[in-house]
């Protein structure tokens, strides 16, 4: 498998916790949709001209 992120775009990964059930979840930084919670549906992040506003509490940082 290739991976080429980060060339140009600066892309990340965090991980939110939901708050509705506490479940955690990675979230790409450059979604370009909403991310809902695959357990229980509620929203998680949003996106606003093509960033990830993260709705739910931000864990941890990835890459
Ligand atoms: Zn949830």
């Amino acid at each position: 498998m290739k991976t080429e992120l980060s060339k140009k775009k600066k892309t990340k990964f965090l991980k939110a916790k939901c708050s509705g059930c506490g479940n955690e979840q990675i979230i790409f930084s450059a979604a370009a949709t909403k991310i809902k919670c695959l357990v229980c549906n509620q929203l998680l992040a949003e996106t606003t001209a093509g960033k990830v506003r993260p709705i739910a509490k931000v864990v941890k940082e990835l890459w």
